[in-house]
């Protein structure tokens, strides 16, 4: 049996039994069980405001646009963010008019706190920060240096649904998880924005559904008799999301800790497996902290040849991610962050997800400790 980087998991019955309340109410849009997963999401992690969304690009962009919009930010103001990362957060910033300023990153694969402050400029507005695989770094140093620099801190946990640092979620001035099709908590695509402040929340609640200021379920409450008399105060976008995928976040949200449990107990096989191998490196885990275990990481020498070696072996790793810097919006960056480029040309992801067997995990380790 080959064994696959990810392998989504859901719970078919409790997801079907959601979608099915949907379909008899005739309800699969804005509304109804968007409302009841924002609710759950909010109690669960503790944020103040949550907005479920189509996907965690739509929420980046969203952070962006609304951060800008309130601050008064011009374009071709900086956002110091990372190069090894999936592109939607770096896009966003670009849509925005934005510049992403690249800074490195440190071992745990994360943005580093000390070069992120060499990168401040007087044109600096922003930080965003990716918790890599789950992984937050050294998040609390980044959030203490935008409070100390008055720089807003936009955090893309689109890896970090459930993960915990010092026993907390993280929170941001704008926090943005994705539930795509492979993240931890899986749905077809959506996502969720989580700003703290209530007010940018309601702008965001306008923007996501084209600027429309009232969303489908309340127009049809007792005021719905002139229900086509709504206002349009933003040239918006077309980014909330829908009771299907609700549906299916629901069941997800219930097993999620169970979920991510089950994906340390994996990692700390690999660790264990791993431990005596010199010719790779696993990626450190940061003190204090609960990841939720999206990617299991390693840095390894020969890591080309080596995917070559395992995918001959039906074992298919991953990497995440190819330094940004190599797509050509970027090609006027300059090569400021060599760390970061030498973990994208390193890095590897073992198979990690929830049908993963002791077994599976050893047959990766063997694997990997004859061909490192
Ligand atoms: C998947 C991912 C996103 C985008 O999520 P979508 O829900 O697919 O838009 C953003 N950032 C990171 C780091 C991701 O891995």
């Amino acid at each position: 049996m080959p064994i696959q980087l990810f392998v989504p998991t859901f719970s078919v019955d409790e997801c079907l039994a959601e979608i099915r309340e949907c379909l008899e109410l005739g309800w699969t849009g804005l509304g109804f069980k968007t409302v009841q997963f924002e609710s759950a999401w909010k109690e669960y992690t503790g944020q103040s405001h949550a907005h479920f969304l189509n996907s965690a690009t739509g929420g980046l962009h969203l952070a962006v646009n609304i951060l800008k919009e309130t601050r008064g930010w011009q374009d071709g103001d900086e956002i110091i963010t990372t190069p090894l990362t999936f592109i939607s957060p770096n896009l966003a910033i670009l849509y925005e008019n934005l510049m992403p300023v690249f800074a490195d990153v440190d071992e745990y694969l994360c943005l580093d706190p000390v070069d992120v402050e060499q990168k401040i400029t007087p044109r600096t507005r922003a930080v965003m920060f990716v918790g890599l695989g789950g992984n937050p770094g050294k998040f609390e140093a980044v959030k203490e240096l935008c409070r100390r620099r008055g720089l807003a801190l936009i955090l893309d946990g689109a890896h970090m649904a459930g993960t915990r640092l010092h026993g907390a979620i993280p929170d941001a001035d704008a926090v943005i998880y994705s539930f795509q099709a492979v993240k931890n908590l899986p749905t077809g695509d959506a996502g969720m924005v989580c700003f703290q402040d209530g007010t940018l929340d309601a702008i965001a609640r306008k923007k996501s559904w084209l600027g429309i200021s009232k969303d489908t379920f309340a127009r049809s409450g007792e005021k719905g008799a002139y229900k086509w008399l709504y206002d349009v105060e933003y040239i918006g976008f077309k980014y909330h999301g829908n009771s299907i995928m609700a549906a299916i976040a629901l069941p997800g949200l219930k097993h999620l800790e169970q979920n991510n449990a089950y994906r340390r107990l994996v990692a700390g096989w690999y660790r264990e497996g791993l431990a005596n191998n010199s010719r790779l490196k696993v990626v450190p885990e940061p003190p204090d902290s609960l990841p939720s275990q999206h990617l299991f990481q390693i840095l390894v020498d020969n890591r080309d040849e080596l995917v070559l070696a395992l995918n001959a072996e039906e074992i298919y790793p991953g990497v995440h991610y190819r330094d940004n810097r190599d797509y050509p919006m970027y090609s006027q960056s300059e090569e400021t962050a060599p760390r970061a480029r030498w973990a994208s040309e390193h890095v590897l992801s073992l198979p990690m997800h929830l049908r993963l067997t002791k077994a599976d995990v050893d047959t990766v380790v063997e694997a990997l400790n004859r061909l490192a």
